[in-house]
């Protein structure tokens, strides 16, 4: 029988998967309720590592913004440093980075539908015909995860963030922390240089603590450190979006499949889901290629996903649980980290996406000199 998938959602997962699997010459349709792709990509930050989009074979392009290669945490007034010598992540225009994706895809055969909303009754139509495998790619409040009956995702974040132009900043390749349980709960603020006159400067904090993220920001705006980013800066955009910051426990049930923010695939550290979703994103092109050219069940994507990134995305919990429950000893920690020289290890063995990466090369170079 011919099959053919239906993607319901074109964000940045939605659309990679829907090239990867036009590329590999399966038979595929997008469906976006926007009016066009990329069309409020500037809602998210987009910070990538470079060695995730490496990883993932993928280069900036037209959509890079800056380049970042030095991290300043800040936390009650104390403050850590961490700079490495190569650039370490990128700053992308998510909106010019989804229409070259969107492209990509429609060039390697996908069909892709703007302005359609599919309904749950339309998505249960769609996912009734057995020719059909139905992928919701449809983000944080998933209408595909609620129409079939997936569980819920324990834990987001909301976040709140502006953009400031005719900002003055010195350093263009930094990206500042902010940790403070007074500012936000579990999550943190951020300040992200676009170049040396614009900056985005943003927090999250969780849905657990019964904060509003625009009081969060409100107050993170206070603290010395963004004052002076923003100082006779002017506001030229404000958004608030969600970020999911754990998994599903499943993200197959029949010819139905999860992937990206409707998965929970973001690192519960900093939200990020990009590299993420796309690596996912990977292993549901896979499952899929498997199921058509040999009928193996789409359960192969649920336990590849997560035997792949699995003790990552464990590691990123573990953090988060870390930097959450100490928030009140957080400075202390950076005192104790600058006194043992913990900035150090972080620009050497450090990896954005991948912690255990990070403790398998400092095992090499223990073992190795
Ligand atoms: C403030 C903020 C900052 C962030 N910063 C970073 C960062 O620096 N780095 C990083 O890696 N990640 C970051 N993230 C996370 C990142 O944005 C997400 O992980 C990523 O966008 C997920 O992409 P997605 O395609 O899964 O979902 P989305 O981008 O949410 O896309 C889902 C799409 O589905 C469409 N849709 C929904 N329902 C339907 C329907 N019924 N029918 C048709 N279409 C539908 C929506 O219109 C939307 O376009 C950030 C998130 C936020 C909120």
């Amino acid at each position: 029988m011919h099959k053919s998938v239906k993607i319901v959602g074109g964000g940045i997962i939605g659309l990679y998967l829907a090239r990867e699997l036009s590329r590999n010459g399966i038979d595929t349709e997008l469906f976006e309720s926007k009016r066009r792709v990329g069309e409020g990509a500037e809602r998210a930050s987009g910070i990538l590592s470079k060695a995730g989009l490496e990883r993932l074979g993928i280069s900036p392009g037209r959509s890079l913004v800056n380049e970042l290669d030095g991290v300043v945490v800040e936390s009650n007034g104390r403050v850590m440093r961490v700079r490495s010598r190569n650039t370490e992540a990128y700053v992308l225009d998510r909106g010019i980075m989804a229409e070259s994706m969107a492209r990509e895809a429609v060039e390697a055969g996908a069909t892709i539908h703007t302005g359609r909303r599919l309904s749950i009754p339309e998505l249960r139509a769609l996912a009734d015909e057995e020719a059909n495998i139905l992928v919701g790619a449809d983000g944080a409040v998933s209408s595909v995860a609620r129409g079939f009956g997936f569980d819920g995702i324990e834990e987001h974040i909301l976040t709140y963030k502006a953009e400031f132009s005719g900002a003055r900043i010195r350093d263009t390749r930094s990206v500042g922390l902010v940790f403070s349980k007074d500012i936000a709960y579990r999550f943190f603020g951020w300040i992200v240089p676009y170049s040396d006159s614009k900056v985005e400067v943003g927090v999250g904090t969780s849905v657990k603590g019964g904060m509003n993220s625009r009081e969060a920001f409100d107050r993170l705006v206070r603290i010395g450190m963004v004052r002076e980013y923003i100082s006779d800066a002017e506001c030229v955009g404000r958004h608030a979006s969600i970020i999911p910051i754990a998994r599903r426990r499943h993200t197959v049930i029949g010819n139905v499949m999860l992937v990206g923010d409707a998965a929970g695939q973001t690192k519960a550290t900093t939200g990020g889901g990009i590299v993420f979703g796309m690596s996912c994103a990977n292993v549901a092109v896979e499952s899929i290629s498997r199921h058509i050219e040999r009928g193996a069940p789409l359960g192969y994507y649920e336990r590849a996903w997560r035997s792949r990134y699995g003790l990552d995305l464990r590691m990123h919990d573990i953090l988060h649980t870390f930097y959450s429950e100490f928030d009140g000893s957080f400075s202390r920690i950076i005192g104790m980290a600058n006194r043992l020289g913990i900035d150090r290890f972080f620009s050497t063995y450090g990896d954005m996406d991948s912690p255990s990466l990070m403790l398998k090369r400092l095992f090499f170079r223990y073992i190795f000199g």
